[in-house]
């Protein structure tokens, strides 16, 4: 008998269109190797031993017309964790390239995670559903397929904070458990362990990399890369096909431009709210400009612009969060190399380059203007305004998520500034600060003189108090997926006790409220997590 939600399953609507309208690889056998004249392979899910639900995500559920029940229905747990294949799925590995660390790798391709298809809601919005996780495909190298607990849940739990703090990405479904074990050497030190694999549904309109491209162009596959830009241009920026539906290179000029402002928006969101993604290698660029493939990403803690999550990155900090942007400009021209051969010209990919670094800067300063509670950024006075706080916060550590909320509670009662003391200047943003000992002498001064700078500027700009703190508090999250806080979950997890990532799943659904019965998950880095393992590194073992 089929229960309601076995039906709500079963009757998915799905309309694989990349399947359908690119070239396969024809080769079926599921072994590694190079796939030349495609832009996939078929290869199905492996079983896994005993699958156990860990969460899912409700607003992405809902988007899929799933109810709870059917999220927690034993059916739903088998599809997504690819045991159960439906009618109308077509599971594939995405074939791509890639610069990893600068440096051109050639073929990766989706190594671990397997398309199921893609799902049109009942508003006809198009999902294509991803296990990652799923076992070996034909791009898996010298790797297994898998992914652990650990890596999983970050990738989780971060999708879905992201999403609700409103910064483009690829969202996550769902979590399970495979019940079986991953061999994974942690900290490449020669120990591994057995640790408990794990499979995360992802979903986005879609998956395409910068990389997707690369591949085609670096193998001079041309008449392939057209199709592959033809169909992203048709399914993923629509808007931009005229409606004859040729494509001519004034399409794929505008396609660019496009692709890199949306680049530009999402590295201002990583930048306002503390991201670092720790691997921005071009396999890992979205054609959307969606955040994708969170691994050994972080959150700025103490604000410190030369940190990187990424333990292999630890050398070059090539992917530091203060270089994030530059970072996705030297990504998005290596695209334009990529695409290059379809135009034929040059200028136009530097103008677009050029307008991505105009774009990235006014949205930055907007952005900043925005997080300090100001109408507009008045480059007469904003400009020193926000360098002199960046340079404040480095100077102590100093947490940058509570030191952006504190700052909305800065409120002189009509007192003249010059009459506040300091000590009231300095109340709200204590709990900013690292470190046992009180305030030097130095910083302290430093810091309320440029306070008194700043609501001097707030003055100019007259805006009442409550709409400043109002406005503030919609760009300021107070919750964030803290790094501890994940690797806290994890430990629990690890131990069969998943309690711990539903109570962050729902605490980060609502970044921006004040959630009193949760001020513990505001609470900045305690000590212990300093130094720890997942707390404040990560390495690529996943
Ligand atoms: P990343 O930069 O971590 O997103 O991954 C780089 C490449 O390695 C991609 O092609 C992944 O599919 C592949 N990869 C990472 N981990 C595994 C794994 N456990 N098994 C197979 N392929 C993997
Ligand atoms: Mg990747």
């Amino acid at each position: 008998m089929l229960t309601p939600s076995d039906k709500t399953l079963d009757t998915l609507n799905f309309d694989n269109r990349f399947t359908r309208e690119l070239p396969a690889d024809p080769a079926l056998a599921n072994h590694r190797r190079e796939v030349t004249g495609a832009c996939y392979s078929r290869v199905k899910p492996k079983k896994m031993a005993n699958p156990a639900l860990v969460a899912y995500a409700r607003e992405m559920a809902e988007a899929l017309g799933f109810s709870p029940e059917t999220c927690e229905s034993e059916r739903f747990t088998e599809i997504f964790s690819g045991n159960r294949l439906l009618p109308g799925m077509d599971p594939y590995a995405m074939c791509y390239g890639g610069h990893q660390f600068g440096n051109w790798a050639g073929q990766l391709g989706d190594g671990r995670a397997i398309n199921l298809g893609e799902v049109v809601n009942q508003h006809g919005n198009r999902w294509a559903l991803q296990l990652k996780g799923a076992g070996p495909t034909p791009y898996s190298r010298m790797a297994d397929g898998f992914a652990v607990l650990r890596s999983s849940v970050r990738e989780f739990l971060c999708s879905e904070a992201m999403f609700h703090l409103g910064v483009p990405t690829t969202r996550a479904l769902s979590l399970v458990t495979t019940g079986e074990t991953v061999m994974r050497d942690m900290f490449y030190d020669g120990h591994p362990q057995q640790e408990p694999g794990a499979i995360v549904c992802r979903a986005a309109p879609s998956f395409t990399r910068f990389g997707n491209f690369q591949i085609l162009a670096a193998r001079g596959e041309t008449e392939i890369l057209k199709q592959l830009a033809d169909y992203t241009l048709r399914t993923d920026f629509p808007h931009l096909v005229q409606s004859s539906g040729e494509i001519s290179k004034e399409t794929i000029l505008a396609w660019f431009d496009e692709v890199c402002q949306k680049t530009a928006e999402m590295i201002v969101h990583w930048m306002r709210v503390g991201f670092v993604h720790g691997v921005m290698n071009t396999d890992n660029m979205s054609i959307l400009g969606l955040t994708i493939d969170y691994g050994p990403y972080g959150w700025i803690d103490h604000y410190d612009p030369n940190w990187t999550p990424n333990t292999t990155d630890a050398q070059g900090r090539r992917y530091r969060f203060s270089h994030q942007p530059q970072i996705a400009q030297w990504n998005l021209l290596q695209l334009a190399y990529a695409i290059h051969p379809l135009v034929g010209e040059t200028e136009p990919f530097e103008a677009s380059l050029n307008q991505y670094a105009q774009t990235y800067e006014s949205q930055w300063q907007l952005m900043m203007a925005q997080k300090l509670g100001l109408k507009t950024y008045d480059p007469e006075s904003d400009e020193s305004l926000i360098s002199d706080l960046l340079s404040l916060l480095q100077m102590l550590e100093t947490d940058m998520t509570i030191f952006f909320r504190n700052l909305a509670h800065m409120d002189l009662n009509g007192t003249p500034i010059k009459e506040v003391t300091d000590d009231a200047l300095m109340t709200p943003l204590l709990e900013a600060y690292y470190g046992s000992d009180p305030l030097s002498e130095t910083h302290r001064t430093k810091t309320t003189a440029w306070l008194r700078q700043y609501l001097t500027r707030l003055q100019t700009d007259g805006l009442e108090n409550d709409i400043r703190r109002k406005k503030m508090n919609a760009v300021n999250p107070k919750y964030v997926l803290r790094n501890y806080l994940a690797q806290l979950a994890i430990d629990k997890s690890e131990q069969g006790d998943h309690t711990m990532v539903n109570d962050l799943l729902e605490v980060l659904r609502r970044p921006y409220d004040e959630q009193p019965k949760n001020e513990q998950y505001a609470k900045k880095r305690p000590d212990w997590a300093r130094t720890r393992a997942g707390c404040s590194m990560l390495s690529c073992s996943s």
